[in-house]
């Protein structure tokens, strides 16, 4: 490795941005490239090296003092960030300069695109890092030159917007803010802004693998020079033989490995529902009712991943009187929940991260999608991989008790079931290969390393 084999990473501070992100680095790492990880924090702290030696992590405020509630409102915060970030980052360069580790890119996440000028502004080449698929940033993309508008009332809308290997999307397939935009103005410019100097980019990374989105793939190539190095699960939990360790990454949660997996060691294959409704999703308390009837109707062995702000919205004495039925748990270790054995399907909020990790497993998926890019996520999964099943809302947009129970059991059992397994496995070899030596993502990884080793 000569002098300067050094990138800086630079993930938005969500759950869902700092995983595959500092996986990523995990993969660079073990390429020969050194990186300096930087984590936008509740609580800085000095920088510390991780199992990996080339690693090091540099927790940075994130512009609150300790103690001080955190703004609801992401205008405030996104602005705080920035600030933050605009002040550490600049000294953070020129000390690696000046002690002879100079960075030569900053990869950064999509979220944040005046990091681009950051960047340039100190000689460093900009990476922008998408933790969401093409489809979604195409239809971003769109929006932003005016080639795509979404009508404005969100019924009556049939077969609005084609997309190349992608069928029809209706209204609700849509990622939501662009259908819910007066509820969310600050978050929809957030998303939108994304793509706003894409041109400029010089490396375009995503979270994606060829063969997932392929006819789409060849039109993003020809605008911008875009690697797809996904999905970036460890490759340890894909194919056994790798020696690659089974870290997680960063993580802004703690999860109790031994108590999921003792629970799930305790029963059958395929006979564990997993739910989990990933890091950010609030649910209304009368949905929340709906989905705990619906897995106690459903008769089936559950683990729920109900966060610790979440638990006040479940009936009183529920953990304790649900006794051997269901395991609820504050945080997962999810790999390990879904590479195991007694996992039967993944009812999930359908954030990106978790697609992709179903989507590797091979497990099948019942989607309820909450918000974000989460509902043409499900739309990929439902009616593209074809590896699970979307649930209906009523004309409230509720999921019924019933809903989930019919879901349940048609993903566990039965002749669909049996289709989406197959499905399923199919696309666990192909996300296997693309991340294997010589898979179309090892060879792009390859590719970033070699710009800068
Ligand atoms: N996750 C986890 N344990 C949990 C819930 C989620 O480790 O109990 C991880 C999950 O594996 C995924 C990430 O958190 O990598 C969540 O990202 P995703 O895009 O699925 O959803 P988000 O939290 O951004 O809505």
């Amino acid at each position: 490795m000569r002098e300067g084999s050094h990138v800086i990473v630079l993930p938005f501070p969500a759950q869902g941005h700092i995983t595959p992100m500092s996986q990523f680095c995990k993969r660079l790492a073990s390429k020969g490239l050194k990186i300096t990880l930087i984590i936008v924090s509740d609580k800085p702290s000095p920088p510390y090296k991780t199992e990996h030696d080339s690693i090091t992590v540099i927790p940075i405020s994130n512009g609150f003092q300790e103690g001080e509630e955190r703004s609801q409102d992401l205008d405030d915060y996104m602005e705080r960030v920035q600030t933050s970030i605009k002040t550490r980052l600049p000294k953070l360069i020129e000390d690696m300069k000046l002690s002879g580790n100079p960075p030569r890119a900053l990869v950064y996440d999509s979220t944040m695109p005046w990091l681009l000028d950051v960047a340039h502004s100190y000689g460093l080449r900009g990476a922008v890092f998408f933790t969401q698929p093409w489809l979604v940033s195409t239809i971003y993309y769109h929006v932003t030159k005016g080639s795509f508008s979404v009508p404005s009332t969100k019924y009556g809308h049939s077969a609005l917007a084609s997309f190349p290997s992608f069928p029809m999307l209706n209204m609700n397939d849509l990622p939501s803010f662009l259908c819910e935009s007066s509820s969310y103005p600050n978050i929809l410019r957030v998303v939108i802004d994304q793509l706003s100097n894409i041109d400029r980019v010089d490396i375009v990374l995503c979270n994606t693998f060829d063969k997932l989105e392929e006819k789409l793939l060849k039109w993003v190539q020809s605008l911008w020079p875009v690697l797809n190095i996904g999905p970036t699960v460890p490759s340890m939990y894909l194919d056994k033989r790798l020696s690659e360790d089974k870290n997680y990454g960063f993580s802004l949660f703690d999860a109790n490995v031994a108590e999921c997996v003792e629970w799930l060691n305790s029963k059958q294959p395929s006979s564990v529902v997993y739910v989990s409704l990933g890091s950010l999703v609030v649910l209304k308390e009368d949905q929340m009712m709906e989905l705990v009837e619906g897995l106690k109707q459903s008769g089936r062995f559950f683990l729920w991943v109900v966060r610790d702000t979440e638990k006040k919205k479940l009936p009183r004495n529920y953990v304790e009187e649900t006794g051997e039925k269901g395991l609820i748990v504050s945080w997962s270790p999810q790999l390990d929940v879904l590479t195991h054995e007694s996992v039967g399907c993944f009812l999930t909020h359908c954030g990106w991260n978790s697609m992709l990790e179903g989507l590797s497993f091979g497990v099948p998926m019942i989607g309820m999608p909450h918000w974000a890019d989460q509902p043409t996520n499900a739309k990929f999964m439902e009616d593209v991989w074809k590896v699970g099943v979307r649930v209906k809302e009523d004309v409230n947009g509720f999921v019924k008790r019933e809903e989930i129970v019919r879901r349940v059991g048609e993903v566990m059992e039965g002749e669909k079931g049996k289709e989406i397994r197959k499905n399923a496995d199919n696309w666990k070899m192909l996300a296997r290969e693309a991340i294997s030596e010589g898979g179309s993502s090892d060879i792009s990884i390859n590719e970033f390393v070699s710009m800068f080793c």
